[in-house]
């Protein structure tokens, strides 16, 4: 390995830099997008209760409506019942009054549970409300603190961007646009250190995908400065610093 492929792993660590503090802005960003969508959602809650509660008065109001209707002809019937001149026309009219009688009650009982219903969402309407408003008191304070927190992150990004210009100028154009490339494919990770497995001579495996690596591959590294991609994920391989110094 020479000048480009160190370069290239100095690149590495910058780029993975820049990528974790990318990383913390869109984090800090998705926390303010999270309660916003927090409030939205109790928002539409109470809506919805509302329509509901507006939708009982006017099922209740129907039914209001129905048994005054209903109560006036109890009062017909009972007058037709004082007016009945026969044991069979009494008896008809009282089986009627008795029926209309029983499904007034049974109005009544609906309107009844109508009511309670509508009670009970306005009260939880009222619990909406105060969720409302507290949520919205946490997304100011977290607004405020993201906004904080990513104008520091962004200057953070800033820096290290600058350092990633500087190292990236040291590295020739070819070479640079094989690592964006292949950077981008995994999410930053460009690079694949190969790895020497324990215990065994001439057994190498690619950092990244885990295959192995012919001991040609290696050789060529440790001799020569060019690029040389795993066949099996195309990450750029690079030699553990450490792991090789001896031999070079
Ligand atoms: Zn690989």
């Amino acid at each position: 390995m020479g000048p480009v492929l160190n370069g290239l792993v100095k690149l590495q660590s910058v780029e993975n830099r820049l990528r974790a503090a990318k990383a913390k802005l869109a984090r800090c960003r998705r926390n303010v997008i999270i309660r916003e969508n927090q409030v939205r959602n109790l928002q539409n809650a109470l809506e919805a209760k509302k329509e509901e509660i507006q939708l009982s008065k006017v099922q209740s109001d129907r039914l209001e409506l129905e048994l005054k209707s209903r109560d006036e002809q109890v009062a017909r019937l009972r007058a037709s019942l004082n007016a009945a001149k026969t044991n069979k026309e009494y008896a008809a009219v009282l089986t009627q009054l008795n029926t209309t009688k029983a499904d007034n009650s049974k109005i009544e009982t609906q309107i009844l549970e109508l009511l309670k219903a509508t009670e009970a969402d306005e009260s939880e309407s009222e619990s909406i409300k105060n969720q409302i408003d507290q949520q919205k008191q946490e997304l100011e304070r977290t607004r405020k603190e993201s906004e904080q927190m990513a104008a520091k992150y962004q200057a953070e990004i800033e820096e290290i961007q600058t350092e990633w210009d500087e190292v990236a100028l040291t590295i020739p154009p070819e070479s640079l646009d094989v690592f964006k490339r292949v950077a981008e494919t995994y999410d930053g990770e460009a690079l694949a250190v190969i790895e020497k497995q324990q215990g065994k001579t001439d057994v190498y495996s690619c950092g990244g995908c885990f295959m192995g690596i012919t001991a040609e591959s290696v050789n060529l590294l440790m001799t020569r400065d060019d690029i040389i991609r795993c066949p099996n994920c195309t990450r750029i391989l690079v030699l553990d610093g450490t792991q090789y110094t001896a031999e070079r």
